[in-house]
């Protein structure tokens, strides 16, 4: 191991540069809507919708508080209840469970396959007389082979809601995920690629009642003309959060354009590292398009690899704390899912955000040469 000299320090994510890099615009956007006095269910949100869902090629998008909740009111809604069972992959966050968990159904996390999303197979192994969804995660921007989860779906009798928090603008053969199935939830948590600067959330569907359902859950029951006609929570995306995220959606093709260009950069740089098992690069397949909201590598002697790029200055990230669904014993989980034990004590998660210059990129890559015993 050749030891390279620190010059410089890569944060794994850098949350101030959610506000910084647009601070002027972000400060015009407060001054306006607070100017209206324009806080909760105003234009501006409905301006988002319209756009976000025209985006996606859906027919609705509802801003909620986050996607979590997104994500229970999409299984509420399509009338998951207890005594169900909804598969989803064990390598998600604990939110896509818990949105299950809250709907009263049992999730039933499966192993994933070799892109490290929710194994085809594995689900259709898992449905039983009890199972009434699948709930494939799009993870790390990339979007699963829908046909096979529809054809699973098809065969079984089974609805499909995404969790596509990950995911916006993510593509299988030219079609969005988020669009897929009966309903999904996207995140704007600041550190995903459209973020907003705290939480927030959208549900997708191409159904009415669905639409219609969610539209009263997330504001205490109200529908349309503000009579209370079902019963319903709280959680909204605000509108100041919704006149960000509207300005941030017209530049989102350069972000993804950006992020997609620093993947091919990992790739070209670390390609013959054969201690690594690298995502796969942009246009390698043309029925995936990927958004990389993760950069999301497999590394042999992981533990150490992390350690050693701390002393370098590079942060990195183990997603989920290191634990799969299915780990989370102390939830009740009992599945043995040995192929994803073995991937978790692998992943690492390198730097993959805006803030990123190319030299930065090419000084992660340095390093993770220099710990393997590569030239540079
Ligand atoms: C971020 C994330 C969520 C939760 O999103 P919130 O908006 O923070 O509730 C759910 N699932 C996945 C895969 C995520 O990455």
């Amino acid at each position: 191991m050749t030891t390279i000299m620190i010059s410089r320090t890569v944060p794994f994510f850098a949350y101030p540069h959610v506000f910084m890099s647009r601070e002027a615009e972000i400060l015009s956007a407060i001054r306006d809507v607070g100017h209206r006095g324009a806080f909760i269910l105003q234009e501006d949100l409905a301006r988002f919708e319209d756009n976000l869902a025209r985006f996606l090629g859906a027919k609705h998008a509802l801003g909620v508080g986050n996607a979590t909740d997104g994500l229970h009111f999409a299984l509420r809604a399509s009338g998951i209840s207890p005594g169900d069972e909804v598969i989803l992959s064990s390598h998600t966050m604990i939110a896509t469970a818990a949105a299950v968990h809250f709907a009263g159904a049992k999730p039933m996390p499966v192993e994933c396959g070799s892109d490290h999303l929710i194994d085809p197979a594995a689900a259709g192994a898992a449905v039983t007389s009890r199972t009434r969804a699948i709930m494939p995660t799009q993870l790390n921007g990339r979007t699963c082979d829908m046909d096979r989860i529809q054809g699973i779906a098809r065969d079984r009798g089974l609805l499909i809601i995404e969790d596509a928090a990950q995911a916006l603008g993510s593509q299988f053969k030219g079609r969005c995920a988020g669009t897929f199935g009966l309903a999904s939830a996207i995140s704007f948590y600041p550190a995903k690629v459209l973020g907003c600067l705290g939480d927030g959330g959208a549900v997708i569907t191409n159904d009415d009642t669905i639409h219609e359902r969610i539209y009263q859950m997330r504001d205490h029951g109200r529908s349309t003309n503000g009579e209370i006609v079902s019963w319903g929570l709280n959680s909204r995306l605000d509108n100041l959060q919704a006149a960000l995220l509207d300005f941030q959606l017209r530049k989102y093709s350069d972000v993804v354009r950006r992020r997609r260009s620093l993947a091919a950069l990992y790739t070209q740089r670390l390609k013959d590292v054969a201690e690594v098992v690298l995502p796969p690069p942009p246009d390698s397949d043309p029925d995936h398009f990927d958004i990389y909201q993760n950069y999301e590598i497999e590394a042999e002697r992981r533990d150490e690899l992390k350690q050693y790029l701390k002393g370098q200055g590079v942060g990195t990230l183990i997603q989920w704390g290191g634990q799969a669904v299915h780990q989370l014993k102390v939830l009740g989980f009992t599945q043995h899912l040995p192929h994803t034990d073995w991937l978790f004590t692998r992943l690492l998660m390198l730097p993959m955000n805006m803030s990123l210059s190319d030299d930065d990129v090419h000084y992660v890559c340095d390093n993770v040469r220099a710990f393997y015993g590569y030239s540079q």
